[in-house]
């Protein structure tokens, strides 16, 4: 038996324990944020983003304040969704793996929809009700986003239109059903709702789709309805501001188990939400502080933005309609091979995340999948909970580092989402049918160069 600190296991999950201001990193970045450029290198005028955004979201975007205050009804709204999240201990696994280090997992899991893209879709669908839109569009691959933007939506009475991959709107249901049950609008993409789409069809009536094309249609949509607005799960500065509850929480829940800071915060990379939500909290006091604190961004080695891309502009569409942003890319027209970890197959990643990574301040690797569900059911089967096989990257990274760490490292990780819905991974893993892909051929020659 073990007394004192270390024998806690699990934080409190109490009301107060949920922040009452995001944390906005862009005036605490090291070097000032590269805008957002047209093809011609020009600034996009403000108007533009704000045909597509709700002005509150606009200027979150912009805003150079540290502190920004969460609504009362975006708080409270979270509060009854289930924040804030455990923050657990992986005790089992620590013994499993025989490790000195204390492992440390914050879970998004517990969310309704399954992962933590709920923090920013109520926030999202919140003032765009205030600002009286009545009808958001989006896109959506496996339908992590498309779920947890309809649940929001459906809470604060405006209509969602999920434009939804074709291929996943096929093959895996049970997310398109799931957004449906919230009374969502779920459209097969490419679809015959857009010019765009329509033109694809006619070319080519068995087009998958992909999340390009997607978002291509959903923008589309909107330009075309002025009561409605355009929402966008990650990559953009108010959505990682918006998931930084999840790092606020986690740093007092480290606290009240009685540690000082992490050694190493980990997260799995898509488009740098999750990540950057548990994360940019640390890095500010890393930063303030001058700790050595190892942040460590995963991805897949199939779609290698930060490990393999280049640090240039690039459109954050596969059409290339979006303005350019600064970040690593693998290009808008990289083709993404077809992974399990769906959350992940983008070309990019956010502007913020990329600078932290260029300066240093941010460490990135890469796995494959089979080794990522190899320890995604390593850890299921010690901690009990299912990884999304997104979050099984986190995972893996931070199984390697406690197996490697001689002392008493303290190692916190975001498991980011559940894989319950995503259990046809794990069955092809365990039939040792996984394929591991590599990544395919990286050409940013095509990309106009400002
Ligand atoms: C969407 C998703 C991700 C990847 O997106 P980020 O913006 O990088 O967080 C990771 N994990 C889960 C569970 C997701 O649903």
């Amino acid at each position: 038996m073990e007394f004192g600190r270390k024998a806690l296991i699990r934080a409190t999950q109490s009301e107060q324990l949920v922040p009452k201001f995001w944390y906005n990193i862009l005036p605490d970045l090291p070097k000032q944020l590269p805008p957002p450029r047209l093809p011609d290198g020009s600034i996009p005028p403000k108007e533009m983003f704000e045909r597509l955004f709700p002005k509150a979201l606009v200027e979150q975007e912009m805003s150079m304040e540290r502190y920004i205050a969460i609504p009362d009804e975006v708080r409270d709204t979270l509060v009854s969704l289930g924040r804030p999240t455990p923050l657990f201990r992986a005790k089992r696994l620590e013994k499993y793996l025989n490790t000195k280090a204390r492992i440390y997992y914050k879970y998004e899991g517990v969310l309704p929809a399954g992962s933590h893209k709920i923090n920013t879709a109520v926030a999202q669908a919140y003032y765009n009700s205030k600002q009286g839109v009545e009808r958001l569009a989006t896109e959506t691959g496996a339908g992590q986003w498309g779920s947890a933007l309809s649940l929001a939506a459906r809470l604060f009475s405006l209509k969602a239109r999920v434009y939804m991959v074709k291929s996943s709107y096929f093959q895996k249901p049970y997310r398109r059903i799931l957004m449906e049950i919230y009374g969502a609008e779920v459209i097969p993409s490419p679809s015959n709702r857009t010019k765009f789409g329509s033109s694809l069809l006619e070319k080519d009536p068995n087009n998958p789709g992909s999340l390009g094309i997607a978002i291509s249609e959903a923008i589309e949509d909107v330009l075309s309805d002025e009561r409605a607005r355009y929402s966008l799960g990650s990559v953009l500065n108010h959505v990682l501001l918006h998931q930084t509850i999840i790092g606020l929480e986690a740093k007092e829940q480290l606290k009240e188990l009685g540690e000082e800071f992490p050694d190493y915060v980990i997260g799995c990379v898509g488009g740098g939400s999750n990540y950057s939500g548990l994360a940019y909290p640390f890095v500010y006091e890393k930063l303030k502080r001058n700790l050595n604190t190892k942040f460590i961004a995963v991805e897949p080695k199939a779609c290698p933005s930060l490990t393999r891309g280049k640090y240039i502009y690039d459109y954050g569409d596969t059409a290339g309609i979006t303005p350019l942003l600064k970040m690593y890319t693998v290009g808008h027209r990289y083709r993404v091979p077809p992974i399990h970890a769906g959350g992940l197959r983008y070309h990019g990643d956010a502007p913020t995340l990329c600078l932290l990574v260029d300066e240093k301040i941010v460490d990135a690797v890469a796995y494959h999948q089979t080794e990522v569900f190899e320890a995604a059911r390593l850890f299921s089967s010690v901690e009990g909970i299912v990884p999304a096989p997104e979050s099984a990257h986190a995972v893996k990274a931070a199984i390697d580092i406690a197996r490697n760490s001689k002392d008493e490292k303290v190692i916190l990780f975001n498991l980011s989402g559940h894989g319950l819905l995503d259990l046809q991974g794990y069955s092809e893993y365990l039939d040792g049918k996984l394929q591991d892909y590599e990544p395919s051929e990286i050409d940013l020659s095509y990309i106009p160069r400002i």
